[in-house]
Protein backbone atom coordinates (compact mmCIF):
# COMPACT_ATOMS: atom_id res chain seq x y z
CA UNK A 1 0.00 0.00 0.00
CA UNK A 2 2.55 2.46 0.51
CA UNK A 3 6.38 2.73 1.48
CA UNK A 4 7.59 1.60 4.64
CA UNK A 5 7.85 4.32 6.89
CA UNK A 6 5.89 6.97 5.26
CA UNK A 7 3.90 9.07 7.91
CA UNK A 8 1.42 10.93 5.81
CA UNK A 9 -1.70 13.51 7.19
CA UNK A 10 -5.03 13.87 4.29
CA UNK A 11 -7.64 16.13 5.51
CA UNK A 12 -11.30 14.19 4.63
CA UNK A 13 -13.43 16.94 6.30
CA UNK A 14 -12.04 20.18 7.99
CA UNK A 15 -15.66 22.03 8.87
CA UNK A 16 -17.40 21.98 11.91
CA UNK A 17 -20.43 22.36 13.47
CA UNK A 18 -22.18 21.52 10.58
CA UNK A 19 -21.66 20.62 6.64
CA UNK A 20 -21.64 23.92 4.78
CA UNK A 21 -21.06 22.99 0.60
CA UNK A 22 -21.59 25.31 -2.01
CA UNK A 23 -20.07 28.10 -4.16
CA UNK A 24 -18.65 30.10 -1.01
CA UNK A 25 -16.43 27.30 0.22
CA UNK A 26 -15.27 25.17 -2.42
CA UNK A 27 -11.49 26.03 -1.90
CA UNK A 28 -11.18 25.05 1.91
CA UNK A 29 -13.91 22.77 1.65
CA UNK A 30 -17.19 21.79 3.63
CA UNK A 31 -17.27 18.51 5.41
CA UNK A 32 -17.10 18.48 8.30
CA UNK A 33 -14.04 16.73 10.57
CA UNK A 34 -11.90 13.44 9.07
CA UNK A 35 -8.34 12.72 9.09
CA UNK A 36 -6.81 9.54 7.13
CA UNK A 37 -3.29 9.04 8.76
CA UNK A 38 -0.65 6.70 7.51
CA UNK A 39 2.21 5.08 9.03
CA UNK A 40 3.91 2.38 6.51
CA UNK A 41 0.90 -0.05 6.21
CA UNK A 42 -1.08 0.69 9.20
CA UNK A 43 -4.38 3.09 8.58
CA UNK A 44 -5.22 5.35 11.25
CA UNK A 45 -8.61 7.49 10.68
CA UNK A 46 -9.57 10.34 13.04
CA UNK A 47 -13.79 10.99 13.39
CA UNK A 48 -16.70 10.25 10.72
CA UNK A 49 -17.43 13.58 9.73
CA UNK A 50 -18.75 13.59 6.50
CA UNK A 51 -15.54 14.02 5.10
CA UNK A 52 -15.29 9.66 6.10
CA UNK A 53 -17.89 9.63 3.00
CA UNK A 54 -15.23 10.54 0.34
CA UNK A 55 -12.48 8.19 2.52
CA UNK A 56 -15.26 5.75 1.50
CA UNK A 57 -15.42 6.07 -2.03
CA UNK A 58 -11.91 6.34 -2.37
CA UNK A 59 -11.43 3.06 -1.49
CA UNK A 60 -14.16 1.65 -3.40
CA UNK A 61 -13.25 2.86 -6.36
CA UNK A 62 -8.68 2.27 -5.65
CA UNK A 63 -8.19 -0.01 -2.99
CA UNK A 64 -11.33 -2.73 -4.68
CA UNK A 65 -13.37 -1.51 -1.01
CA UNK A 66 -10.86 -3.38 1.24
CA UNK A 67 -10.35 -1.90 4.57
CA UNK A 68 -8.37 -3.00 7.52
CA UNK A 69 -8.18 0.15 10.00
CA UNK A 70 -8.63 1.85 13.29
CA UNK A 71 -10.85 4.65 13.63
CA UNK A 72 -10.55 6.37 16.89
CA UNK A 73 -13.11 9.26 17.83
CA UNK A 74 -12.42 12.75 19.30
CA UNK A 75 -15.75 12.65 20.50
CA UNK A 76 -19.42 11.93 19.39
CA UNK A 77 -21.22 14.93 19.01
CA UNK A 78 -22.81 15.00 15.31
CA UNK A 79 -20.05 16.73 12.78
CA UNK A 80 -17.83 13.66 14.21
CA UNK A 81 -19.69 10.88 13.51
CA UNK A 82 -22.45 12.13 11.02
CA UNK A 83 -20.58 10.11 7.98
CA UNK A 84 -19.77 6.73 9.54
CA UNK A 85 -23.67 5.35 7.88
CA UNK A 86 -22.47 6.70 4.49
CA UNK A 87 -18.82 5.35 4.68
CA UNK A 88 -18.88 2.97 1.94
CA UNK A 89 -15.93 0.13 3.35
CA UNK A 90 -18.02 -0.67 6.56
CA UNK A 91 -20.96 -2.67 4.49
CA UNK A 92 -18.34 -4.89 3.44
CA UNK A 93 -18.00 -7.98 6.10
CA UNK A 94 -14.91 -9.27 4.91
CA UNK A 95 -13.39 -5.31 6.37
CA UNK A 96 -12.18 -4.81 9.97
CA UNK A 97 -12.56 -1.55 11.18
CA UNK A 98 -11.86 -0.92 15.10
CA UNK A 99 -13.78 1.62 16.08
CA UNK A 100 -12.70 3.43 19.75
CA UNK A 101 -13.64 6.55 21.73
CA UNK A 102 -12.43 7.83 24.80
CA UNK A 103 -14.69 10.61 26.03
CA UNK A 104 -17.79 8.13 27.48
CA UNK A 105 -18.87 7.52 30.56
CA UNK A 106 -21.53 5.22 31.46
CA UNK A 107 -24.82 4.48 30.68
CA UNK A 108 -22.87 5.64 26.97
CA UNK A 109 -20.31 3.81 25.00
CA UNK A 110 -19.53 3.92 21.57
CA UNK A 111 -21.61 0.82 20.75
CA UNK A 112 -24.04 2.35 22.13
CA UNK A 113 -24.18 5.45 20.25
CA UNK A 114 -24.11 4.20 16.92
CA UNK A 115 -26.25 0.79 17.26
CA UNK A 116 -28.74 1.78 19.33
CA UNK A 117 -28.68 5.54 18.60
CA UNK A 118 -27.19 6.95 15.43
CA UNK A 119 -28.27 3.64 13.03
CA UNK A 120 -31.20 2.82 14.65
CA UNK A 121 -35.23 3.68 13.31
CA UNK A 122 -36.54 6.22 13.55
CA UNK A 123 -33.14 8.10 12.68
CA UNK A 124 -31.71 5.94 9.87
CA UNK A 125 -33.14 3.34 7.78
CA UNK A 126 -30.52 0.96 7.58
CA UNK A 127 -30.14 -1.82 10.15
CA UNK A 128 -26.59 -1.60 12.05
CA UNK A 129 -26.83 -5.41 11.74
CA UNK A 130 -25.22 -4.93 8.72
CA UNK A 131 -21.76 -3.31 9.83
CA UNK A 132 -21.17 -5.65 12.70
CA UNK A 133 -18.93 -8.05 10.97
CA UNK A 134 -16.91 -5.01 9.99
CA UNK A 135 -16.84 -2.99 12.93
CA UNK A 136 -15.94 -3.69 16.54
CA UNK A 137 -16.55 -0.61 19.10
CA UNK A 138 -14.52 -0.07 21.97
CA UNK A 139 -14.35 2.47 24.67
CA UNK A 140 -11.55 3.42 26.59
CA UNK A 141 -10.57 5.95 29.01
CA UNK A 142 -8.77 9.37 27.64
CA UNK A 143 -5.31 9.15 28.80
CA UNK A 144 -4.29 5.66 27.72
CA UNK A 145 -1.68 5.49 25.14
CA UNK A 146 -2.28 2.38 22.54
CA UNK A 147 0.82 0.46 20.81
CA UNK A 148 -1.12 -1.25 17.54
CA UNK A 149 2.01 -2.16 16.20
CA UNK A 150 4.14 -1.36 13.13
CA UNK A 151 6.02 1.03 15.32
CA UNK A 152 3.45 3.40 16.27
CA UNK A 153 2.28 5.10 19.65
CA UNK A 154 -0.88 7.14 20.03
CA UNK A 155 -1.13 8.70 23.09
CA UNK A 156 -4.27 10.30 24.20
CA UNK A 157 -5.46 13.63 26.29
CA UNK A 158 -8.89 15.41 28.08
CA UNK A 159 -9.74 17.65 25.75
CA UNK A 160 -11.84 20.94 27.09
CA UNK A 161 -14.82 20.50 25.50
CA UNK A 162 -18.77 19.83 26.54
CA UNK A 163 -20.00 16.38 27.36
CA UNK A 164 -15.67 15.40 27.16
CA UNK A 165 -13.62 15.09 24.34
CA UNK A 166 -10.25 13.25 23.06
CA UNK A 167 -7.01 14.98 21.45
CA UNK A 168 -4.64 12.36 20.04
CA UNK A 169 -0.45 12.03 19.87
CA UNK A 170 0.60 9.94 16.72
CA UNK A 171 4.25 9.38 17.25
CA UNK A 172 5.68 7.17 14.31
CA UNK A 173 9.23 6.97 12.32
CA UNK A 174 10.47 9.84 14.63
CA UNK A 175 7.74 12.19 14.19
CA UNK A 176 4.94 13.44 15.48
CA UNK A 177 1.22 14.10 14.73
CA UNK A 178 -1.19 15.94 17.22
CA UNK A 179 -4.84 16.07 16.98
CA UNK A 180 -6.47 18.78 19.14
CA UNK A 181 -9.94 19.61 17.93
CA UNK A 182 -12.82 19.95 19.47
CA UNK A 183 -11.16 22.18 22.62
CA UNK A 184 -12.13 25.49 24.30
CA UNK A 185 -8.77 26.97 25.82
CA UNK A 186 -8.82 28.59 29.42
CA UNK A 187 -8.60 32.05 30.47
CA UNK A 188 -6.10 31.38 32.98
CA UNK A 189 -3.37 29.76 30.76
CA UNK A 190 -2.73 27.32 28.62
CA UNK A 191 -4.43 23.88 28.60
CA UNK A 192 -1.66 21.12 29.62
CA UNK A 193 -3.00 18.97 28.25
CA UNK A 194 -3.11 20.06 24.88
CA UNK A 195 0.74 20.95 25.78
CA UNK A 196 1.57 17.72 26.25
CA UNK A 197 -0.53 15.99 23.13
CA UNK A 198 1.36 18.84 21.02
CA UNK A 199 5.15 19.15 22.57
CA UNK A 200 7.80 19.23 19.70
CA UNK A 201 5.03 18.24 17.33
CA UNK A 202 6.10 18.36 13.65
CA UNK A 203 2.37 18.79 13.40
CA UNK A 204 -0.51 20.03 15.49
CA UNK A 205 -3.91 20.72 14.47
CA UNK A 206 -5.81 22.69 16.54
CA UNK A 207 -9.58 23.89 16.87
CA UNK A 208 -9.57 27.23 15.61
CA UNK A 209 -13.78 27.53 14.95
CA UNK A 210 -13.15 31.35 15.81
CA UNK A 211 -11.21 34.50 15.87
CA UNK A 212 -10.52 36.36 19.37
CA UNK A 213 -12.88 38.70 18.06
CA UNK A 214 -15.74 36.61 17.65
CA UNK A 215 -15.13 34.56 20.87
CA UNK A 216 -16.59 36.45 23.37
CA UNK A 217 -20.19 35.30 21.92
CA UNK A 218 -19.25 31.30 22.12
CA UNK A 219 -17.56 31.58 25.06
CA UNK A 220 -18.26 27.94 27.07
CA UNK A 221 -19.31 26.44 23.35
CA UNK A 222 -16.19 24.16 23.61
CA UNK A 223 -13.98 25.54 20.98
CA UNK A 224 -10.74 27.96 20.54
CA UNK A 225 -9.35 30.47 17.85
CA UNK A 226 -6.22 30.77 15.85
CA UNK A 227 -4.98 33.42 18.06
CA UNK A 228 -4.85 30.71 20.62
CA UNK A 229 -3.47 28.06 18.33
CA UNK A 230 -0.42 30.26 17.91
CA UNK A 231 -0.15 30.74 21.78
CA UNK A 232 0.14 26.73 22.17
CA UNK A 233 2.30 26.21 18.91
CA UNK A 234 4.94 28.87 20.56
CA UNK A 235 4.43 27.24 23.73
CA UNK A 236 4.69 23.52 23.03
CA UNK A 237 7.48 24.50 19.99
CA UNK A 238 5.04 23.08 17.08
CA UNK A 239 6.79 23.24 13.53
CA UNK A 240 3.65 23.56 11.37
CA UNK A 241 -0.18 24.40 12.40
CA UNK A 242 -3.18 23.54 11.17
CA UNK A 243 -6.12 25.76 11.49
CA UNK A 244 -9.55 23.74 12.10
CA UNK A 245 -12.91 22.83 12.15
CA UNK A 246 -13.47 26.29 10.67
CA UNK A 247 -16.93 27.65 11.23
CA UNK A 248 -19.72 27.27 8.86
CA UNK A 249 -20.06 31.00 8.79
CA UNK A 250 -16.39 31.50 7.28
CA UNK A 251 -16.71 31.32 3.52
CA UNK A 252 -13.54 31.00 1.21
CA UNK A 253 -12.78 35.09 1.39
CA UNK A 254 -12.51 35.08 5.45
CA UNK A 255 -10.68 31.67 5.62
CA UNK A 256 -8.17 33.60 3.47
CA UNK A 257 -7.94 36.38 5.65
CA UNK A 258 -7.74 34.31 8.72
CA UNK A 259 -5.06 32.20 6.70
CA UNK A 260 -3.20 35.43 6.26
CA UNK A 261 -3.31 37.20 9.49
CA UNK A 262 -2.39 33.20 10.95
CA UNK A 263 1.04 33.04 9.03
CA UNK A 264 2.13 36.60 9.30
CA UNK A 265 1.55 36.26 13.70
CA UNK A 266 3.40 32.22 13.48
CA UNK A 267 4.79 31.55 10.18
CA UNK A 268 4.44 27.35 9.59
CA UNK A 269 0.68 28.64 10.21
CA UNK A 270 -2.16 27.82 7.77
CA UNK A 271 -6.32 26.64 7.70
CA UNK A 272 -6.27 23.41 7.00
CA UNK A 273 -8.04 22.39 3.41
CA UNK A 274 -10.14 19.57 2.56
CA UNK A 275 -8.27 16.88 0.40
CA UNK A 276 -5.19 18.05 1.23
CA UNK A 277 -1.93 15.76 2.07
CA UNK A 278 0.84 16.11 3.61
CA UNK A 279 3.79 14.47 4.26
CA UNK A 280 6.03 14.34 7.34
ZN1 LIG B 1 -17.06 19.55 16.32
ZN1 LIG C 1 -18.01 18.84 19.66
Amino acid sequence: MTDQNTFKLKFWGVRGSIPCPGPDTVKYGGNTTCFEITCGEKRIIIDAGTGIRLLGKHILINEGNVLDADLFFTHTHMDHIAGLPFFVPIYNPKNNLRLFAGHLAPPHDLDGIIDTMLMKDPLFPVPSKLIEQACTFSDFSCGETFEPGGGVVIKTGKLNHPNGACGYRIEYAGKVISICTDTEHFDDGLDQSVLSLSRDADVMVYDAAYTDEEYPNFKGWGHSTWQEAIKVAEEANVKKTFLFHHDPSHDDERMDEIGALAAAARPGTEPAVEGTEITL
